[in-house]
């Protein structure tokens, strides 16, 4: 399997890609095709588990890797009791009209793991065959760092640099990043919001010598990587949603996913999944007040906004306007063609937004997408109202997830929706949601009592610099 840019040119194979998501001209990789998959190729795979399923899926991307190696890859990520669930993914009704997919039983409690434990392990194989190390640079508010972290920790050939804003994040969140005692894992507290964070990352990687001197990469939500070990997930749920369906009815059996959104990473991997050939109706999109993508979807227009205009929210994870992978949707609408992906950023670059309401009646029509938004007050009641009618706690963002999906509900036509984190990363929200503190767990209490690890610096570029230099692996 080739690789090319939504920009144009080859980028290479699978373990070419894998270091790094971003083409030289700006581009993103994708795959020259979306590999299919028959109702015969779906039903051979119904008696898999987990990591045997990624094996096949990311078989068809990593072409480059031997099979024997990727099995080992996969059985690694997702084995060894990492995840808290046996099937790792449980699939489990939460009305008669709403499954919840859970993707959070991994090590940090949020959906980034599924993807991020695959990568740890990808990334070590790729570094050790070329003799090569990574100094991965990176600034979290808080779930992709400490997914990144929990991949990473321990490993030979990686070290980990991570800056978080000081006292922006929550305890939980605190604990499970600066709790880790690896010498591989930095655990930098900037004296700064997360932008500040973010633009000492982008100063630092804009520098071409420096980044090679210190074979520093990224692990961000482009990585095709990610995209690639995200998609596996979407086929699992549908041959769990459709376990019980006889037998003759399976083939061509349709499900709608509901997906909380940020970076348009997540639905991402669901819409590559639709086009591979998984009977998905509706891929339903929620935003929460930061509802850049929603307002994509329902007008066709993008406009990102600045970072000023970016509010703080309770689902914060969602709290991003400019959607790093919406492009490569956007190259598929514009039947694949570089220049007129090319030419709608340049049109980005100098208007501030992209106009592409001409195609808007295809995004659901012939994509299957459509939107919604979640308020912090829908967030509350939904929260509630699912607790009251089940007894299960769902988190802020998995809420804007439900909320949205309410209102995209078909007869007949199974919805699920992605459950993106773990309630007990959010505390506040959830006790103000339910009148009552979440109860604290033992693993909780450790999480929380145990002895962290982090330094403290200024916001400072030199600093951070010699910081690096004196603690990067080198190959
Ligand atoms: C990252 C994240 C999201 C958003 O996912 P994208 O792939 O960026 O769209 C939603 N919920 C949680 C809990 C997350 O950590």
């Amino acid at each position: 399997m080739q690789y090319i840019s939504t920009r144009g040119g080859s980028l290479g194979q699978y373990c070419d890609v894998l270091l790094e998501g971003l083409a030289p001209n700006g581009g993103l990789a994708v795959p020259e095709r979306l590999p299919q998959l028959s109702g015969g190729d779906l039903e051979r795979l119904r008696e898999l588990a987990y990591p045997e399923l990624a094996t096949e899926i990311l078989s068809l991307f990593a072409t480059d890797i031997p099979r024997d190696d990727l099995a080992r890859l996969t059985a690694a990520a997702y084995g060894g009791g990492k995840f808290a669930a046996a099937e790792i993914v449980p699939v489990e009704p939460l009305s008669d009209e709403l499954t919840l997919v859970g993707l959070s039983e991994g090590p940090t409690l949020a959906f980034k793991d599924m993807a991020m434990q695959f990568l740890g392990e990808a990334i070590e194989y790729v570094l050790d065959k070329t003799g090569r190390v990574l100094n991965v640079l990176g600034a979290t508010s808080g779930d992709t760092g400490s997914a990144a972290e929990h991949a990473f920790r321990g490993r030979e050939r990686v070290a980990i640099f991570m800056l978080s804003p000081q006292g922006r994040m929550s305890a939980f969140q605190r604990a499970q990043m600066y709790s880790l005692q690896d010498a591989n894992v930095h655990n930098l507290a900037v004296e700064g919001v997360f932008d500040d964070c973010q633009n000492l990352v982008k100063r630092l990687s804009e520098d071409i010598d420096f980044k090679r001197a210190h074979s520093l990469g990224a692990v961000n939500s482009i990585n095709f990587g990610r995209i690639s070990a995200q998609i596996v997930y979407y086929v699992w749920a549908w041959l769990r949603a459709t376990d019980a369906v006889p037998a003759a009815e399976r083939a061509g059996f349709e499900v709608s996913f509901a997906v909380p959104s940020g970076n348009f990473g997540n639905i991402l991997s669901g819409y590559y999944a639709k086009s591979m050939g998984v009977p998905v109706r509706r891929l339903v999109l929620a935003s929460n007040e930061n509802n850049v993508l929603d307002e994509f979807f329902r007008t066709g227009r993008y406009r990102p906004r600045s970072a000023e205009h970016t509010l703080a929210t309770s689902s914060p994870s969602m709290d991003v306007s400019r959607a790093s992978n919406l492009e490569r949707f956007v190259f598929d609408l514009l039947g694949r063609d570089p220049e007129r992906t090319a030419a709608a950023w340049r049109e980005l670059a100098e208007t501030g937004q992209i106009d592409l309401s001409a195609e808007q009646p295809r995004l659901e029509t012939e994509f299957g997408f459509v939107s919604g938004t979640s308020t912090h007050a829908d967030r509350l009641a939904t929260i509630r109202s699912v607790f009251e009618s089940t007894g299960v706690t769902i988190d802020p963002h998995t809420a804007d997830g439900v909320k949205v999906a309410r209102g995209h509900i078909e007869p007949g036509i199974p919805m699920l929706v992605l459950e993106t984190a773990k309630p007990e990363k959010f505390a506040d929200t959830i006790a103000e949601a339910l009148g009552t503190p979440i109860e604290t767990d033992a693993a909780t209490r450790a999480l929380l009592d145990a002895p962290q690890r982090v330094t403290d610096i200024a916001d400072d570029e030199q600093l951070l610099r010699s910081f690096i230099a004196e603690r990067a692996l080198r190959a």
